[in-house]
Parts: structure tokens; sequence; C-alpha cells
């Protein structure tokens, strides 16, 4: 890196300590960014402090001499300067290729997860698991922490159990984990991606060159093609997950245990014990499968039965997933805000028999048709909220025009302990009232964080009643 003419595109979460880094081994960097508020001065300062340059309002035009483009995740391929870059010849690596590029493998084997949904419950999962087994490891990646930090980091890690998005795999193409799990794929991102097929092939570059294992969802089709179609390392095995009872090469579930046909010893002949159900939290059929996956990536890098069960009992899902808000009146209230598309919500209203589901929101070009008809046995009653309400009223409409609808048009701050109190009038005894709203949040609230605090707050509201109207 020594004198490289590097261009750090995006001054954010991956750009700031791609910039620092890259600065510290000596390269020549320019941060360009299209903002320029005074977040982006404020963030600026410090970098030029170590010799970086920095470029705002300008995210476009290619500097002099660039002979190498450091992309934070976010940016689109078709954005202008990688038009110019590839003009110019100029490779684009974003900060997960960086990484590998500067210590890879090197540093710790990497476990790697992606899928549509799932990703950083499975991702916490694993590492809880690699944890339970006495493993130095750390969960990094899209979740959070860069791997970049860690990466470079003194403190020596066994495993690394890594979350990567489909856009830091787009431009992650030299990444090659010891083992990787593609749990589902569903349309999502696909204004980034430009089509169906472009995301599925950016999802699939996470099994190029495994070595141990290349672990797919049985339910899900589309992620077996990705490993038929991968170029992995001699000997490297397709193992499936899946809730029924597995086949040599598979880790499925019989009568209530999770079991591994994959990697026990004596696999053709019989199945090893690995956890229960109720070691699951919350044990709902879409959280199974992800504890499925991350046993299996645990049981590819060689952790023992016992360790997988210890990991998985251990793990406590992040806020806002599928998260208990209270029972009130013998009415259970569910706040699965990260719900935030269809097949996130599909997965949660699988998991109750009797719903009045708080659903809407900025549904981002999707369409609910499919998400309805498979669950409208199952609805008591829905309340709608927010911009593209109407869009989810008219799948209702077509699919399930017996279930009572109430359509909320308000957006101020009382709109979801409203919604909740109108869910509650719906609710029978022994149901559940679920916010899965299957659509972004940013029309009505901050973050999907913010929309179930203000869920859970209302339900705290129906047994002590506060001032919110
Ligand atoms: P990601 O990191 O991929 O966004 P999370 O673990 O944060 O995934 O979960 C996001 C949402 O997807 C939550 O609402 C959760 O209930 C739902 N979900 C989790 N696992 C699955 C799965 N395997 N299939 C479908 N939906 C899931």
């Amino acid at each position: 890196m020594p004198g490289r003419r590097v261009t750090v595109a995006g001054l954010g979460v991956s750009g700031i300590p791609a910039a620092e880094v890259l600065a510290a081994l000596g390269a020549r960097v320019t941060v360009v960014d299209g903002g320029d508020s005074e977040r982006h001065r404020a963030q600026a300062a410090p970098l030029e402090a170590l010799g970086v340059a920095v470029r705002l309002g300008d995210g476009a035009t290619l500097p002099e001499g660039t002979e190498l483009i450091v992309t934070s995740p976010g940016w689109k391929p078709t954005s202008a300067l990688f038009t110019a870059a590839e003009a110019a010849g100029v490779e684009v690596w974003g900060d997960v290729e960086l990484a590998w590029r500067l210590r890879g493998a090197a540093a710790a084997p990497w476990l790697a997860v992606t899928g549509t949904n799932g990703k950083t419950t499975t991702v916490q999962m694993l590492a809880s698991i690699l944890d339970a087994a006495g493993l130095r490891t750390a969960a990094v990646g899209n979740i959070g922490t860069p791997v970049l930090d860690v990466v470079l980091s003194d403190e020596p890690y066994d495993v690394l159990a890594v979350e990567l998005s489909s856009y830091q795999l787009h431009w992650a193409p030299s990444v090659r984990p010891h083992s990787a799990a593609v749990l589902n794929l569903a349309p999502d991102h696909l204004d980034w991606h430009g089509s169906m097929a472009a995301y599925a092939a950016d999802k699939g570059r996470i099994y190029e060159g495994n070595t141990v294992a290349c672990v797919y969802n049985l339910a899900d089709p589309a992620t077996e093609a990705l490993v038929r179609e991968a170029d992995v390392e001699e000997g490297c095995r397709a193992i499936g997950f899946g809730l029924g009872s597995p086949r040599p090469s598979e880790l499925g579930v019989v009568d209530g245990i999770l079991v591994d046909r994959a990697f026990a010893p004596e696999r053709h002949t019989s199945a090893q014990e690995l956890a229960e159900i109720s070691d699951v939290n919350p044990p709902a059929p879409h959280n199974i499968a992800n504890a499925l996956a991350a046993a299996a990536l645990a049981r590819a890098f060689g952790v023992q039965p016992a360790a997988v069960r210890d990991g998985l009992r251990a793990f406590r899902p992040d806020a806002h997933r599928i998260a208990h808000a209270g029972t009130v009146d013998d009415v259970t209230y569910i706040d699965d805000s990260k719900a935030t598309n269809t097949h996130a919500a599909e997965a949660s209203l699988a998991a109750y028999e009797h719903i009045v589901w708080i659903a809407g929101g900025l549904a981002k070009g999707a369409t609910f048709d499919g998400l309805v008809t498979g669950a409208a046995k199952r609805l008591r009653g829905v309340v709608l909220i927010g911009a593209d309400r109407a869009l989810i009223g008219e799948a209702l409409a077509r699919h399930a025009p017996e279930v009572p609808v109430v359509d909320l048009d308000r957006t101020d701050t009382g709109a979801m302990a409203a919604a909740v109190r109108a869910a509650r009038d719906l609710a029978h005894p022994g149901d559940t009232v679920l916010l899965a709203p299957a659509c972004a949040s940013m029309d009505m609230f901050a973050n999907y964080n913010v929309r179930g605090d203000a869920f859970a707050e209302a339900v705290r509201d129906l047994r002590a009643p506060g001032t919110g109207q």
C-alpha cells in the first residue's frame, strides 16, 4: 500500500475505518462523498489530521491518479464514480475485500452467512456456539463491527462469524470462507442490484472457494442452485438444512430434536443429537432453520454437539425480532419490527395461529398478494399504518375480504398507540397481536428500533394507561 493512490468512496461507518487503515499503511488516500453537511465536515476533520484528503459535495468525479477505489457497500454499482473507474481500468474493492486482501484467512478462518433474512440472528447464534466451544471468536461484518477492525487487531482469533450483505459480497470478489451458508433468497434490494439474477449471483459469491462446507436451505432450492454453480475447493461438501427428518449430508429435526447427519461419524446409519427445539430462542420455525444453519457451520468447523446445545441455549435475540412485548388480558403482543420486508413478515406470520396483524409503512416496491394469501386463514384482524398501507389493504380486499381491517390514517407520534388499541379491540383471548410490518419504517419513525419501541410502550400503556393518545 505505501504510496498507492487510493480513493475511498463514502465517508461513513465503513469508509472511515478503511481510510484510517489505508493511511496508516502509507497509502495516499482521498475520501469522496456527495454530501457536504455539518456531520460530514465533523467526520472529515480527524481524517484530515491523519493526512487524508477529503472531498465533499462530489462523489462522482474520479480523483486524478486514482489507482484503487475502496467503496462503502451502499454505493450502487451504477454510480458515476465506478463508470469512470471502469473506463480508467481502476479496480473497486469493498471494505470486506480490503480486509481480506490485507490479512484474510491469515487472521482466522471465516464462517460466513448471507441470505435475505436471518443473517444477524444466525451469525449471533453461531458466535454463541463457537464461544461455548471455547473458541476465541467475534461476530463481525454487516452485523456492526467492521471485518477490518478484527482482521487487523492484535488479538488472536480462532475463527470469525461473518455476516455478509449482498452489497458487501458484490464488492468482495476474492473472499474465500472456510464454510458459508445462504439462508434464503427472496426479492430485496433489487433497485441496487438491477435484477433478481444479479442479486442471487452476488449472494452466491459467498460459496466461492469454500474449503469444508457450502450450507444451503432445503426449503429454498435457489440456495442449492447457488452451491451447484460455485467453484469450491476439492473435497468441500454441500450440506442441506431443513425442518424435516434429515438424509445423509443434512441437518434437520426429528421428534423435536435438532439432529446432524452431515458431520456425525455414523451419518449413514444414524443421526447425532444436537439440541432440543426448546433450546432455540424463540422456537419459531424460521428461527429453528437459522439455528440449524448456525449448527451446520459450527459442525463444519469441528465443534462438538454439546457446544451447539450450550451455545443455542445461551443465545438471546436482538431487540425487535419476535420480541415478547407483553401479555394483556390473555392476548400476547409480539414486536417483530425488524420484519421490514414481506419475506420476513411471512416467517413471523407463520409462527402464530390466531393473529391480529399490525402492518404497513414504506413498501419499497413490494407487492403483498402472496403474503396475504399465505396468512389469510390465521388473521383475526388487521390494523394498517403508514404511507403504503393501501397496497396491503388492496391485497387483503382481494384475498381475505372477510378479515376485518382498521385503516389508521394518521402518522403522528400517537399513531402506534392507536394501532395497538385497535388491535386489542380486534383480538380474542389466546390471540397474538403481531407487529410485523413487511415494510420499512422511515415514513413514520427514525428506524425500525424506534417503531418497535413505540409498540412496546403502547403495550405497556394498555396495562397501565399513560397519557399517550
Ligand atoms: P438480517 O440480518 O438478515 O436482516 P435478522 O436476523 O436481523 O436478519 O432478522 C430480520 C427479520 O427477518 C426479522 O424480522 C426476523 O423475524 C426475520 N427472519 C429471521 N430469520 C428468518 C428466516 N430464516 N426466514 C425468514 N425470516 C426470517
